[in-house]
């Protein structure tokens, strides 16, 4: 396997020097790129500051031989707004057909998320059984603090557990979704609460009295990075910022975040930057340490990333799989090979597999295991090939019962600070696609305006 680690870089010399700017952003993801975006348009100087070589947070790629893999996200909208802010941007990024299925627990590839037709194919005494459990959850709906309290009183313990909802939940946090916060379920599963209204559950039994399916498959296409990886579209939006004035301190650890009357010394292992505002879209536990040497007491969920080729895909058509089963640590696998076509004659793909915050972090264990629970499965040829794989940290925010005072809390503090923290990192919320965090970054930062000020203008 490859070496994982970066080039050890030379700092350069003049980055060392303190500098001044009106804002410094901390974190070079979509969310803090937005805001620098935003505040420069405003006409305020911005310096960003990120740990990681290169822009694009979460969205990274890794390129091995022929083969081009990503430990994060795949799939834009066609209106993301991104491609509105940066010229260029759209036409790099190609437009494809997102085919997604799941590994139900009894082995079948589905619908994903789910389709009521799929109801149609169970036996008919576990039809009935589902219907019987979802109509007296709906009439006797009590609490709902917990994932597993929403989801049954939305479908019933029936159709939660053989749709194989209940098996997802728990792989994805390594925990039972007891213990999990309904939070998770507004944020990560709305297709519930929408697909399970009145008016939509009456749509559905009308399309399957008519013999319909009732979800229908997206028919256009959304657009991907670019085939070499997120590093040319980033490397892009970076380049376009900076020729509006932001500067950037890449591979700088921030060290302390400290106030000195009304402005912000900011120290980072490429030298101190003061400023009169902070915006803040690396964690929130960064922050809380960082500024108030205080802990948060909340969870996260880092992502173990196995990069695979494999000559041949069997039993599955699409490009996104989700792991439903019974069996198996790993969530989600998606295919570049449906997307970007096949490299030396074979298919490769990206397995997800959430880590628990305690467990093994060794990744040919892990693959050991994948090639276990698939050949069981019987997805895959035999001939599965481990390239490398990545680690991203802080990939989820962990939706503990009971955790939504404490990320009020931690963000009250940061805000009592000075600090505006933005984004999935800086607000602990599981904002599932990068148009949400743009949109959420852009509303704080409006509702913001009045208090970020220029360092040379007095208050
Ligand atoms: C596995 C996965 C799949 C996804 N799939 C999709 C998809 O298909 N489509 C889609 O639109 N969205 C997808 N998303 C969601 C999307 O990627 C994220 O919502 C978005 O990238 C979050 O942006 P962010 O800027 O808030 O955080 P991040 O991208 O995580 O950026 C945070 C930045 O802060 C830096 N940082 C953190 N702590 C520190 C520190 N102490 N000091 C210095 N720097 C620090 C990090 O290096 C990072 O660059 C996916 C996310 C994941 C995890």
């Amino acid at each position: 396997m490859n070496d994982v680690r970066p080039p050890v870089r030379a700092i350069p010399v003049d980055t060392l020097c303190e500098s001044k700017c009106d804002v410094v952003v901390l974190g070079c993801g979509i969310a803090g790129l937005t805001a620098a975006y935003e505040l420069q348009r405003s006409g305020l100087s911005v310096v960003m500051v990120d740990r990681a070589e290169e822009c694009g947070g979460s969205h990274r790629s890794r390129n091995i031989g022929p083969y081009t893999f990503d430990s994060g996200s795949v799939f834009f909208e066609p209106t993301h707004p991104m491609f509105d802010m940066f010229d260029g941007i759209l036409e790099t990024c190609q437009p494809v057909l997102r085919k997604q299925g799941r590994i139900a627990p009894d082995g079948t590839v589905r619908h994903y998320p789910f389709a009521a037709s799929e109801f149609l194919t169970w036996p008919l005494l576990l039809q009935l059984r589902g219907i019987s459990s979802l109509l007296t959850r709906r009439l006797h709906a009590s609490g709902q603090e917990s994932a597993e309290a929403f989801c049954l009183s939305r479908l019933g313990h029936v159709i939660y557990e053989y749709s194989g909802l209940k098996y997802y939940i728990a792989r994805f946090h390594h925990a039972p979704a007891s213990e999990i916060d309904i939070l998770f379920c507004e944020k990560r599963m709305n297709f519930i609460l929408e697909g399970t209204r009145i008016p939509a559950m009456a749509r559905t039994m009308w399309r399957l009295l008519r013999g319909r399916s009732t979800l229908p498959q997206r028919t256009y296409p959304l657009r991907v990075r670019p085939r070499d990886g997120f590093g040319a579209l980033y490397g892009a939006i970076r380049t376009q910022l900076e020729n509006k004035g932001v500067s950037f301190r890449l591979g700088a650890r921030v060290l302390e975040l400290a106030r000195e009357n009304r402005e912000f010394r900011v120290k980072t292992t490429h030298g101190d930057i003061v400023a009169r505002n902070v915006v803040g879209a690396i964690t929130l536990e960064s922050m809380c340490q960082l500024a108030l040497g205080e802990a948060t007491g909340l969870e996260k969920i880092d992502l173990l990333t196995l990069f695979i080729s494999v000559s041949q895909i069997e039993g599955f058509e699409g490009n996104v799989l989700f792991n439903f089963h019974r069996l198996g640590e790993w969530k989600r696998l998606t295919i570049y090979s449906r997307i970007y076509g096949k490299a030396k004659e074979r298919e490769y793909f990206s397995v997800e597999i959430p880590l628990a915050s305690d467990g093994s972090r060794d990744a040919l264990a892990a693959f050991r295991n994948f090639c276990r629970d698939v050949a069981q499965m019987g997805i895959f040829s035999k001939d599965l090939v481990l390239h490398d794989f990545d680690i991203l940290e802080d990939a989820y925010p962990f939706y503990r019962k009971g955790c939504g005072a404490k990320i009020s809390d931690a963000i009250g503090r940061i805000e009592t600070f000075g600090i505006i923290p933005v984004g999935r990192q800086g607000r602990f919320a599981y904002l599932p696609v990068s148009a949400l965090v743009i949109e959420s970054t852009r509303a704080i930062l409006t509702e913001a305006a009045t208090r970020l000020r220029k360092s040379n203008v007095p208050p």
